[in-house]
Parts: C-alpha cells; sequence; structure tokens
C-alpha cells in the first residue's frame, strides 16, 4: 500500500526522523537498508542509527541529511554488514561520533551497549533513544524507542518475515524478543514500527501477533517433518521452505538449523 506508506513517512518527517534508503536491495534486504537520522528538537543535532552498507552515495546522502546539524551519536541495530558498513570508514565522515553497539568489535568512543540504556543526543528530554535488547535475528540485535516509535532492526521488517541467523542468532531468544516487542505495545509505549528494511508500519499489536504465530507455525511444522524420520536440516528444509526462491534458501537453511536447535533445547 504505497498511499499508506506515504502517510507514515510523512509522520516520520514531522516527528524530525529522516530515512535514507540505501541502493542496495536484495531478496534478503528488501528494497534496501533503512538508515534514520534523528533530529533533536532544536534541530541543531542529530543521532544516526545504522548506517548502512559501505556505499559512497549512501554515505554523501547521510552527510547531506545530517547538514549543519552537530551528529552527536551512532547507533548500530546489530552487526550485519548491510547495517555496519559504512562504519569501516567513519573516521572520514563521522570523526569523533561515538558508535554504540552492543558487539565490541563495532562499539566506538562508549562502552558497548546495554539493555534499556538511553541515548540522549541533545539538549531536549525528548532527545533521547532508549535501548531495548531484541536478540535472536542475531545476538547482539538492539530495538530502539524514541517517542513512541519502535526502530526495530531486521528483528521486524517491514514485509515478509524475518531471518533467525544461525548460529549467531537463537530461535529461543526471537520468541523472548516479539514476546517483550508486545509487551510494550500493550503497556502504549509504542505505537509506529519503523523496519530496517521494508515499509513504516502503525498496524503495530497484529503484526507483531502475525510475527509470533508465523514462527511458532514454523515450528510446529518442523516437528511434524520431524516426526514423520526426515532429521537433517536440508530434508526439512526441503519440506518446510519447499516454496521458497533459491536465493533465499541459505537463509531458509539456516532458519531450520535455528529451529531444530530450538526444538532441541526444549527436549521432550
Ligand atoms: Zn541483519
Amino acid at each position: 500500500m504505497p498511499g499508506a506508506d506515504d502517510h507514515l513517512r510523512r509522520a516520520l518527517a514531522d516527528d524530525g526522523v529522516d530515512l535514507v534508503l540505501a541502493d542496495n536491495p536484495s531478496p534478503m534486504t528488501l528494497d534496501g537498508t533503512n538508515s534514520y537520522v534523528l533530529r533533536s528538537q532544536d534541530g541543531d543535532s542529530a543521532l544516526l542509527l545504522d548506517p548502512g552498507p559501505r556505499l559512497t552515495e549512501h554515505r554523501d546522502a547521510l552527510v547531506r541529511t545530517v547538514g549543519s546539524a552537530e551528529l552527536t551519536a551512532i547507533i548500530l541495530t546489530h552487526r550485519h554488514a548491510d547495517h555496519s558498513g559504512l562504519l569501516e570508514t567513519a573516521a572520514d565522515w563521522a570523526p569523533g561520533v561515538p558508535v554504540h553497539a552492543v558487539d565490541p568489535t563495532f562499539a566506538s568512543g562508549t562502552q558497548p551497549l546495554v539493555d534499556g540504556q538511553t541515548i540522549a543526543f541533545g539538549t531536549a528530554d525528548a532527545d533521547v533513544a532508549t535501548i531495548i535488547a531484541t536478540p535472536g535475528h542475531t545476538d547482539d540485535s538492539v530495538s530502539v524507542v524514541h517517542g513512541d516509535r519502535l526502530f526495530s532492526g531486521d528483528t521486524v521488517l517491514g514485509r515478509g518475515t524475518t531471518m533467525v541467523s544461525f548460529p549467531d542468532g537463537s530461535l529461543g531468544d526471537y520468541l523472548a524478543s516479539l514476546e517483550r516487542l508486545i509487551a510494550l505495545e500493550a503497556a502504549g509505549d509504542v505505537r509506529t514500527i519503523a523496519p530496517a528494511h521494508g515499509e513504516q508500519r502503525e498496524d503495530v499489536a497484529d503484526l507483531l501477533a502475525h510475527y509470533l504465530s508465523h514462527r511458532q507455525e514454523r515450528i510446529r511444522q518442523v516437528q511434524d517433518v520431524l516426526a514423520s524420520g526426515r532429521s537433517t536440516a536440508e530434508e526439512v528444509a526441503d519440506v518446510v521452505y519447499a516454496d521458497v526462491p533459491d536465493s533465499v534458501k541459505p537463509a531458509a537453511l539456516q532458519i531450520v538449523r535455528a529451529q531444530l536447535a530450538y526444538i532441541e533445547s526444549l527436549g521432550d
């Protein structure tokens, strides 16, 4: 629904948030990586969420978007290169700007991120980003709450479903992270989702419920396949992910490995 997305993009802009879409579309990244620039209330400073892939045009677009504002913080939602790649040259385009990341490999000028941490990027009370640890897609995945918007990284995407990397991610962690986001929405703390790939969403409760039920349904399907005597990840993927295009097959195989590890962890 392009019309609905236009409306949500305008809502982003009204809240002082610019979406800068990187030109790295693929079956895994959808239209490409969404980098976000959050502006302070007075417009004097800004926070960059997910620098994105190492593409010169994307770097230039980010620098242009920040404009004359002072970039006071960078937050990385997780380590994957389509989010972190541009950090390799951060000394050139964001010298001295602290990089907040769970993975110490990427954190710079500050301690690694922890759950519940708040990062002020301006002088107003509202110029704050709150970190919600949402491991699962990877073990270093975080989401960020600013105002009543959840920047979900790859934990929840604007369309389709996300993958659980394996062995970096964990399906048990991922299910717990979805439950946590569902609780945030139920408490009224989150009204829209700004994902790292795909469209803005305001049907947050439905979207999260769908994500959870989809995962649970897949687990049941895998359990059925196992019960039928097939046991390798390849055998399971051939049945449960029979319909995915070849380009997504490696991702499907990783998810199956995560599912098998999860089912094994349940015991019986
Ligand atoms: Zn990712």
